[in-house]
């Protein structure tokens, strides 16, 4: 129910009609019984500095950011976060002092379902597929794991020597190799963990996989197969993972994660309901 005295919460976006977030916020404001609401805002790229002046004018908590704003708030916030700062991208924004803060909660939903596989991290060869901005919270991600190495695989030469270089200056100490596209089937041998973070496979491309079937028998026994997409679930890739006995990981985990990180922030408090968040996204997904 909205009150006189409710809340205000949301996520920015062009276009932002497609977000999940509304609906699993809203479901675990819900479950807390709190008197906020949390809305999708379309704001247009020119307009997002004039938003930020209107949501601090009409005291919105915190908000969201998603495409193609993540990048484009960082010099409108008064302050950004570390985590935010080696990522180079915005994905939560909170209220403190009479300011904005920007911070990224990818990385901590990237990192969340890795926690429970008991690895020796300092083991772990990382191999990453894509090099765009999934792919730098993954990196930021597997650098705070403490991964031996960190192997990124891109289709554009170009684009993979601009990603290596930015990290120099990085607040995280990312040490990482690029590859191109054609050297994945000698990477993929000494991967323990294989990410990807492309959009091959997503819905509606569902028998498209990033990595042949022939080279599931290659991977490495204990290696960790780990798709960012949550639409399929499981993609082709996870089907190809599984069949060959490997541990598999779909996106869904990381979208409700970093939700969750989110509305701890925002909330203040450590205790926010993530089996609704996750049920709420499984039915709407997957109809589960
Ligand atoms: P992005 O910035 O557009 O990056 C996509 C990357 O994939 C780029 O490096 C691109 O290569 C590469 N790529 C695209 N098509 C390819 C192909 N056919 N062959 C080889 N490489 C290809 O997108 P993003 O924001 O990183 O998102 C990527 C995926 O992650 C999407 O499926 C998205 O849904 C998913 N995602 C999931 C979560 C979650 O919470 N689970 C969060 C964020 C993103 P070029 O650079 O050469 O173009």
């Amino acid at each position: 129910m909205i009150t006189g005295t409710t809340k205000l919460l949301g996520v920015i976006g062009h276009p932002v009609e497609h977000s999940l977030s509304p609906l699993m916020h809203n479901a675990a404001l819900a479950k807390l019984g709190l008197d906020y609401i949390y809305l999708p805002f379309p704001i247009q790229p020119q307009n997002l500095a004039k938003a930020l002046d209107g949501f601090a004018a009409i005291g919105v908590v915190g908000f969201n950011a998603t495409i193609p704003h993540k990048q484009a708030i960082i010099p409108l916030l008064s302050k950004i976060e570390p985590i935010a700062q080696a990522v180079g991208a915005v994905n939560t924004v909170f209220r403190q002092d009479d300011s904005w803060i920007g911070t990224n909660t990818d990385v901590e939903g990237f990192i969340a379902p890795l926690r429970s596989q008991h690895k020796n991290w300092s083991q772990v060869n990382a191999v990453v597929l894509g090099n765009g901005g999934a792919a730098r919270a993954v990196v930021a991600g597997c650098t705070q794991l403490g991964c031996a190495s960190i192997h990124v695989v891109g289709r554009n030469l170009q684009k993979l020597s601009e990603f290596r270089d930015s990290w120099q200056d990085s607040p995280l100490k990312v040490n990482l190799k690029v590859h191109q596209w054609d050297s994945l089937p000698e990477i993929s041998k000494e991967a323990n963990l294989l990410i990807n973070t492309t959009p091959i496979g997503m819905y509606p491309n569902i028998e498209n996989s990033p990595l042949d079937k022939s080279l599931f028998t290659h991977l490495s026994k204990d290696v960790i197969c780990y798709d960012l997409i949550y639409t399929p679930s499981p993609t082709k890739f996870l089907q190809y993972a599984q069949q060959a006995e490997k541990t598999a990981i779909d996106g869904l985990e990381m979208l409700v994660q970093q939700g969750a990180a989110a509305l701890k922030i925002w909330l203040q408090q450590q205790a926010v309901p993530i089996d609704v968040m996750r049920q709420t996204l499984q039915q709407q997904l997957y109809r589960r």
